[in-house]
């Protein structure tokens, strides 16, 4: 038990890797007894045996993909070209890590009578999944509405999920919207405008007193809060996750 944080640290083995995503794996480890988390949260995980290190080190914060009544703990990222990064696909099932966790207060508000509208960027569903995983599993009974913004549907995590969890909750409902679809090979007939007013006017309309959750890579957490601020939204209403290293 750290003293400072109330987290905890575990050791954890690699159960499963699969792609989400282009250059996007999910990583499943097996859950620890006794690990109770919120959908929201994160944990920091360690490579413990790295077969090479740079200056971003053997650690990296990843929020919880996985809810709470799915029997592992999943993790998602981007593939990128740090050494943490780069082992992951090469990573043996069984391989142990060290988890710390957990920690994070972007969770879902209690009161069912106010909406929540996520605006999400890329990668930034990871912590939405278990929140959304969760009020279906549940039959939680806020309104929920999720914008997510990719460039294209290769880029989107989690996509064909969380497009069919809507028939298991009908309070919920999920926008895509990709902007760069010149780059896709698919095709597509949803939104694909970024989050910006248009789409926040559009799809914030009759939702009743929401609260704006806002998750991603920091300069979209920053612009899309800015553009909330525009719009006249308090930031009282506001809460967000910025996943700083992006
Ligand atoms: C609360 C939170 C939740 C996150 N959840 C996810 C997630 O679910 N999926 C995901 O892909 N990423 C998530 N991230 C970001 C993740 O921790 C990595 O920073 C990111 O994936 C980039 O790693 P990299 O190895 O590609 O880049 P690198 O090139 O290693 O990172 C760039 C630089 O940022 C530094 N850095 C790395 N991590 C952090 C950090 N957490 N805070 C500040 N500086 C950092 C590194 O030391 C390096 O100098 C989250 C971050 C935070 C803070």
């Amino acid at each position: 038990m750290n003293a400072e944080t109330n987290t905890v640290n575990y050791l954890v083995k690699l159960k499963n890797r699969f792609l989400v995503a282009e250059k996007t794996v999910a990583l499943q480890f097996e859950k620890p007894t006794g690990f109770v988390f919120k959908p929201g949260q994160y944990i920091d995980v360690t490579l413990l045996h790295p077969s090479e290190s740079d200056g971003g080190g053997n650690i990296r914060t990843f929020s919880i993909a996985s809810a709470p009544h799915e029997e592992f703990l999943m993790v998602a990222t981007r593939l990128r070209e740090s050494a943490f990064k780069r082992q992951l696909p090469d990573l043996a099932l069984g391989t142990e890590l060290k988890i710390e966790g957990p920690s994070g207060g972007f969770t879902l508000h209690n009161n069912p009578e106010r909406a929540a509208l996520f605006l999400v960027g890329g990668i930034g569903i990871t912590p939405v999944r278990s929140i959304l995983l969760r009020a279906a599993k549940e039959k939680l009974p806020h309104r929920i509405v999720v914008l997510y913004a990719n460039r294209r549907p290769e880029d989107a995590a989690f996509l064909d999920e969380l497009t069919a969890l809507q028939r298991e909750n009908p309070n919920y409902t999920l926008i895509p919207t990709m902007n760069k679809m010149e780059n896709s090979a698919r095709s597509w007939n949803g939104e694909t405008e970024m989050i910006g007013p248009k789409l926040l006017e559009k799809y914030q309309e009759g939702l009743a007193s929401p609260l704006y959750y806002v998750v991603g890579p920091p300069g979209m957490v920053n612009g899309v809060h800015a553009i909330l601020n525009q719009i006249g939204i308090d930031d009282d209403d506001i809460r967000s996750e910025d996943f700083g290293g992006y």
